[in-house]
């Protein structure tokens, strides 16, 4: 009869709407927990931007996990990951050639040792802050739980500019800097290893001045030169699997790298593997950048431009510009980024903050269907909320540049035993790791509707790794 069904239409509708007033609660109460840790952080780490953003990136997706596995909440894991175990800042006096003294400030942030020794890059660069280097310690504690190896996360550097400066200079620096850090670090202790502004030539300085004053030779550095106890595919690794990544991503879609017109920044070490392995997949790479600008090359930068960018950077230390110079067809474009050259796939490779919200935009909006991040948290906020909201293929930096860190575990593997890999044995560790990252992602990031948020999936899947670790400990 009509009036039965018009009360079950009317029980529908009440409990369709307590529903959404419950949904609506939860997640205005969720909201609330966020904003209460975040304000709590905020104000125990005043004047650190990069390292508040890079923690709320987590806490938005542990704190929901947290509320269903309340024994996190109970023993203040999350608070517990967010304060660094320890945080270490030194003077660093050095003579330029011109004999006037410098002086510049080094830090090693050893954030968690939970699941094995502190491991994560050494920054040299003008805009290294605390803030930064502790907003990468924390992202690296996640990234090497993700690996899969025995590695906790910790990040240092300087805020010294190895730009125009000579070599005697830098080894100067270099020496000056390990004369104090090597205090603090060791094989069981903590090993770094490169980043931004610290490559082979730094590596090998650092390396060399450990081992003249500890007055031993210990694999207490990653990224050192074969000839010293470095790994086949270290260097490579970073690139290699942030394409290994979006691989991997696009194979779910049945689809791959081949024939994609890519968009790369940067053109220092994990941009230039980058585009060496989406050449060797058949993808056509259209640009590169530095700091000043970026390259257009609507011909694509193949493998021969490729070793004539790679000497530029690494031999001769000049500007991006030059390419221009160099190649008809291939325009500069100063002071400006990249992101607005129509592309298929995306791939941020030189630093934090690189992408704004306007240049997601700009990238949906040509086109562009995948993103895998080879920097650190490149992509801001907004900008990462735009790829979300557009559920494109979007790899986060934790996820998407494991592959460096993970050969830089497989190093500190073959110094222990004093062995070498070969390469095919290292690339095949490497595709493994990579493709182990990213099944991790799916399964806990796979939403009702069938897609997948790596992001979410990244930050829960690293989070319980270290978590579990620390539970077992007790309180310390
Ligand atoms: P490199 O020093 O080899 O290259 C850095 C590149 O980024 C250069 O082209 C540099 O240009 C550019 N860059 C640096 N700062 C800025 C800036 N403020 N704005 C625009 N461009 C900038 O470093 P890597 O390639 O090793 O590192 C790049 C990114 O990858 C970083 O975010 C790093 O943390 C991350 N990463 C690196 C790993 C590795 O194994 N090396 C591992 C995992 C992540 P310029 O020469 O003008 O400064």
């Amino acid at each position: 009869p009509g009036w039965l069904a018009g009360r079950w239409g009317l029980n529908l509708l009440n409990n369709f709407m307590s529903r959404l007033y419950m949904i609506q609660r939860e997640d205005s109460a969720m909201a609330a927990t966020l904003e209460d840790f975040m304000s709590g952080l905020r104000k125990r780490n005043p004047g650190e931007p990069e390292f508040h953003q890079a923690v709320e990136e987590v806490a938005f997706y542990v704190l929901p996990y947290m509320q269903d596995h309340p024994h996190y909440a109970q023993h203040r894991i999350l608070e517990r990951m967010t304060e660094p175990d320890r945080v270490i800042a030194f003077r660093v006096c050095w003579e330029d050639d011109a004999g006037n003294v410098r002086v510049n400030r080094g830090f090693r942030v050893q954030n968690n040792n939970a699941i094995g020794p502190y491991k994560g890059g050494l920054r040299f660069h003008p805009t290294v802050t605390l803030s930064v280097l502790k907003f990468l310690a924390f992202e690296q504690t996640f990234k090497n739980s993700l690996t899969g190896l025995p590695m906790g996360g910790g990040k240092g550097g300087a805020n010294f500019n190895p730009k125009g400066k000579s070599d005697h200079e830098v080894m100067r620096f270099c020496q000056a800097f390990m004369t104090e850090l090597h205090r603090h670090i060791g094989p069981h202790t903590d090993v770094p290893a490169g980043d931004i502004g610290v490559g082979a030539r730094e590596i090998g300085y650092l390396f060399g001045q450990h081992k003249r004053i500890a007055n031993e030779f210990t694999g207490i550095l990653t990224g050192k030169g074969l000839e010293y106890g470095g790994s086949l595919i270290r260097n490579e690794a970073t690139g290699y699997g942030t394409v290994y990544m979006m691989q991997a991503m696009l194979a779910v879609k049945n689809d791959s790298v081949e024939g994609k017109c890519c968009v790369v920044s940067g053109s220092g070490n994990v941009a230039t593997y980058a585009v060496e392995k989406i050449n060797h997949m058949g993808g056509k790479v259209v640009t590169l950048s530095d700091s000043s600008g970026f390259v257009h090359d609507p011909d694509g930068i193949d493998s021969a431009k490729l070793e004539w960018v790679k000497e530029l950077k690494t031999v001769r230390r000049g500007r991006i510009s030059e390419y221009a110079d160099e190649f008809t067809g291939a325009t500069y474009h100063a002071g400006n980024r990249p992101w607005g050259v129509p592309c298929d796939l995306a791939f941020p490779c030189a630093t934090q903050n690189e992408l704004s919200e306007q240049e997601a935009k700009t990238l949906l909006s040509n086109g562009c269907s995948g993103v895998s991040e080879g920097a650190n948290m490149p992509t801001d906020k907004d900008g990462v909320r735009a790829f979300l909201d557009a559920k494109i293929l979007y790899a986060p930096s934790k996820a998407a540049n494991a592959g460096g860190v993970a050969v830089s575990g497989l190093e500190m593997s073959q110094n222990s035993v004093r062995i070498s890999w070969t390469e095919d044995d290292l690339q095949e560790k490497l595709t493994t790791i990579m493709q182990t990252i990213h099944d991790q992602c799916s399964e806990y990031g796979r939403e009702q509707d069938g897609h997948i948020n790596y992001l979410k999936g990244a930050n829960i899947a690293g989070f319980i790794k270290v978590a579990d670790a620390m539970l077992a400990y007790g309180v310390i």
